[in-house]
């Protein structure tokens, strides 16, 4: 062993720890971030240094990071029964009820809920389910996927394949019958002259031409994020799932909605998809089912689909399919109780009482000489920042605007994304209204002082 490893966690990251979607330089320029604990909306730092975490973790820390109720559900859980699956038809008692309440908070009248350890594994599964179906029901051709460019639906080897975003590249991906559709970012994508509907009817008849081009009967099934997230917060342009929802049920695909940023919560409503009204057939849930304290995916099967994938299953006799540790009763306890604080806590409502002041702040932002576009709904936002703001041309990339305001914010104790060239925030359900002023007063600071920094 080396003798010489210095004592400080940072060091002992450095040696120690493989850090994925990090950005190397800065990690090497600056170390790495180590955290003993969190308060409320902040975590706090091996030196004692608090940060606001405007991002809730990674989205999923929506009740913050010290939640007595859950906690204490977690742990009398740990007590009754720490842990079991769900295969051969065994079960916790807890994840049954789980799954109930899921069902009843979903917009379908009746279905079933599968479990997964995360997002990804919860969209992989989903594949599968609907290639053995198709296959089953004599259409073993019907496999093609489609998502749409700026979409993240994870990184297993199939969801980063459906994940739109150009450093899957790195991985040789995407596989080949995984196929991506428009962006429906009016700002970004929008022609000259083009109305928000006009834009969202092209982008319509842009996927009926590309389900012709492939043939409907190869196509498998559509995902899409109600607001596409990891994408930078791209809010749909108006009128853009009333559009395209008609031509999937034309061609009888399957359409399921990744909620793992958006359900129970995010967007001020409990479902984006029922925001956007896009009456999916399934729903993929994650993140905010556990508040962050548990891993956890879930699918919610919508009852058609459901029966149709029972019957064929039974034919099998199984779906051959499972996570050792999906279904988990900590994750089932935990996931019951998140669910309980977000309704009955009042945290949904929460999100609709501030989301005034986020979404006043952020365009507030947006008005900075160098911002874009400041986009947003419910507690997610994000700013654009552009070169020019009637072009829309981005600063030079190695400029490397939007990671210096997030370092510099950091040191200022403030954790806020860098996403391309935008700023992403989606601060946690319990925030007030006081905390999100001091979020976007360190912000519009730090902005000032990087465009001067860089000489702008
Ligand atoms: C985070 C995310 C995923 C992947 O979830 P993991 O738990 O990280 O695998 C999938 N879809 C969306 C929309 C996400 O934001």
């Amino acid at each position: 062993m080396d003798t010489n490893v210095s004592n400080s966690w940072e060091q002992r990251d450095m040696q120690a720890v493989f850090h994925g979607f990090t950005d190397l330089g800065t990690l090497n320029a600056e170390g790495p971030v180590i955290l003993t604990h969190g308060d409320g909306i902040r975590v706090f730092d091996v030196h004692g240094k608090s940060y606001i975490d405007a991002n809730s973790g990674l989205w999923n820390n929506v009740a913050g990071f010290n939640h007595q109720g859950i906690i204490d559900a977690l742990c009398a859980q740990a007590r009754k029964f720490p842990g079991y699956h769900a295969f051969f038809g065994r079960v916790a008692d807890t994840t049954v009820a789980l799954s109930e309440k899921l069902i009843e908070l979903s917009p379908f009248d009746a279905g079933k809920v599968y479990y997964t350890n995360s997002g990804s594994e919860a969209n992989d599964t989903v594949v599968k389910m609907l290639w053995m179906l198709h296959r089953r029901n004599g259409q073993p051709q019907r496999r093609k996927i489609i998502t749409r460019v700026n979409a993240y639906h994870g990184v297993t080897v199939a969801t980063a394949s459906m994940t739109g975003k150009a450093y899957n590249a790195e991985f040789g991906l995407p596989l080949p019958g995984f196929l991506h559709a428009d962006c429906p970012h009016y700002w970004r994508f929008g022609l000259e002259g083009e109305t928000e509907l006009e834009f969202s009817a092209r982008l319509a008849r842009n996927l009926e031409e590309l389900i012709l081009k492939e043939g409907p009967d190869t196509i498998a099934g559509m995902f899409a994020e109600p607001v596409q997230g990891a994408g930078g917060v791209i809010v749909p342009a108006e009128g853009y799932f009333e559009a395209i929802r008609p031509i999937l049920r034309k061609y009888n695909i399957p359409f399921i909605a990744d909620e793992v940023i958006c359900g129970f919560g995010r967007t001020g409503e409990m479902w984006g998809s029922v925001k956007y009204d896009m009456q999916p057939d399934i729903i993929v849930a994650s993140k905010c089912i556990t508040a962050g304290y548990f891993p956890m995916g879930a699918v919610i099967l919508g009852k058609a689909f459901c029966d149709a994938l029972m019957k064929v299953s039974e034919e099998a006799e199984e779906f051959p399919h499972g996570f050792t540790a999906g279904g988990n009763p900590l994750g089932s306890a935990v996931a019951l109780k998140s669910l309980a604080v977000i309704e009955d806590e009042g945290l949904l409502g929460n999100v609709n009482k501030v989301s005034g002041r986020f979404m006043a702040r952020l365009k507030k932002l947006g008005e900075h000489k160098y911002a874009g576009e400041a986009r947003g709904v419910g507690l997610m936002g994000a700013v654009e920042i552009v070169a020019d703001k009637k072009t829309k041309q981005p600063l030079p990339g190695h400029l490397q605007i939007s990671e210096r305001i997030a370092n510099k914010a950091l040191k200022k104790g403030l954790i806020c994304r860098p996403l391309g060239q935008a700023i992403v925030l989606g601060p946690p359900f319990i925030i007030t209204e006081a905390e999100i002023d001091q979020i976007f007063d360190i912000l519009e600071e730090t902005v000032d002082e990087v465009f001067a920094d860089v000489g702008l």
